[in-house]
């Protein structure tokens, strides 16, 4: 039978849960462009970026897909020829090194591989070997096998090397989730997206920039008008921070996705999302104690806390996804391929537990209970106890509220 009445749990690693006051303060008529409440709105989303980016400099808007943050990235710094490393730990950046390849840019990748980490000692290597190259193209967070790359020992291999290349962040799944600060890790260009972490729907591409990337502008030649950033980024009219109409609604939407930020508190919006990734980590470890499956970062400094990749060895999980999807009422995400920059190809022993952005304890223990469900009704063999484990994770660090303490 099926089970699946109440509200529908989505935990996938994006498009993530919109918040209920989001979707409240999208839910109104068509503004005014060019004056009133939307000019100063769009000010305090582009303030909030920033804030959220841990960056004085500045945040460039697109309405636009995380594909076109990429794009607006790369064009606005490099030009045809330029030689540019991209670091590989599953298969994000290696979709961006491909749209590097097709601008016209001599893109090498280094590999580290589905299961790990970026090695800060390779690339120093790598670096020295190859001077002149201009950018470094690394995912915090990629999606696809949840590694979380160390961006501050990325920038301090580059430094050892003495290299000049642009330290270019892809933080898209990563931004709201994972602990990032642009300018003290000294990185030059971040790229994001409003559908993660910022628990917006698809539409607004983000590009943050630094000195030194605005500064490699002046010579780039990859740039086209729409992307250019520089009207963006020193607008003398409202219409130039989009190059024509801007995203009303995604304005509204994401200045309250903002604001329930702050609300929350950056460092506690990190810290919650620690505890939510430890809390799925411990079930899989239970489960696998008696069966195939496997955090795929066994590294534990090495995971995201706004994603997890669960392997199943040898195991299809399409009939887990799909009865967990019909039945017990929770979408998981699908198992990219790993290593491979081919869109839409499947990994068929892998899924993953979205928890990034709008989400509690109650909603990803309700996933985890329903994944173990699931596995029980398929008679896929676990451990038990992953429930329990994710509970005792999440008890260990929830405040009492102060009267129960009493
Ligand atoms: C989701 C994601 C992308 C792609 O974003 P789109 O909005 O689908 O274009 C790129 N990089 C990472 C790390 C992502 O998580």
């Amino acid at each position: 039978m099926t089970l699946a009445r109440g509200r529908h749990f989505l935990s996938i690693p994006g498009p993530s849960v919109m918040p209920e006051r989001v979707l409240r303060a999208m839910h109104r008529d068509a503004p005014n462009i060019y004056e009133g409440e939307i000019i100063a709105l769009t000010r305090e989303v582009i303030a909030g970026l920033k804030r959220v980016a841990c960056t004085g400099h500045h945040a460039m808007l697109y309405i636009s897909n995380g594909h076109g943050a990429w794009e607006a990235a790369l064009t606005n710094t490099l030009s045809r020829g330029d030689r540019v490393l991209a670091l590989a730990t599953g298969r994000f950046a290696r979709g961006w090194a491909e749209m590097a390849r097709r601008l016209g840019v001599a893109v090498e990748i280094l590999d580290f591989g589905p299961r790990a980490a970026v090695d800060p000692d390779r690339l120093e290597d790598a670096l020295r070997a190859a001077p002149d190259t201009r950018a470094v193209l690394v995912c915090q967070t990629d999606t696809a096998s949840s590694a979380l790359n160390d961006i501050p020992a990325i920038r301090a291999a580059m430094d050892a090397a003495g290299s000049s290349a642009l330290l270019m962040t892809d933080n898209i799944a990563s931004l709201a989730c994972d602990e990032f600060h642009m300018d003290a890790w000294g990185v030059d260009v971040t790229v994001a997206a409003c559908q993660k972490g910022l628990m917006t729907p698809p539409g607004v591409g983000i590009v943050f920039a630094g000195p030194r990337a605005e500064a490699a502008r002046r010579r780039a030649d990859l740039v086209t008008p729409y992307w250019d950033w520089r009207p963006r980024m020193h607008p003398e009219e409202q219409y130039q921070l989009f190059c024509g109409t801007a995203p009303t609604h995604h304005i509204f939407g994401l200045a309250e996705a903002l604001r329930m930020i702050f609300e929350e508190g950056l460092e506690a919006v990190w810290a919650r999302h620690r505890v939510l990734a430890g809390a799925v980590h411990a079930a899989v470890e239970a489960w696998g104690s008696g069966g195939p499956w496997e955090l795929n970062i066994p590294d534990p400094a090495a995971r995201s806390a706004a994603v997890t990749t669960i392997r199943a060895g040898t195991v299809d999980v399409a009939p887990l996804r799909a009865l967990a999807d019909a039945t017990l009422g929770v979408t998981l995400g699908v198992g990219l391929a790993l290593g491979t920059p081919v869109a839409g190809s499947r990994e068929p022993g892998v899924f993953r537990i979205g928890h990034m952005g709008h989400v509690n304890p109650a909603m990803l223990l309700g996933t985890l209970g329903a994944v173990e469900s699931a596995m029980q009704a398929l008679g896929l063999p676990h451990g038990r106890g992953a429930v329990e484990a994710a509970a005792a994770v999440i008890a260990a660090a929830a405040d009492r509220p102060a009267r129960a303490a009493q």
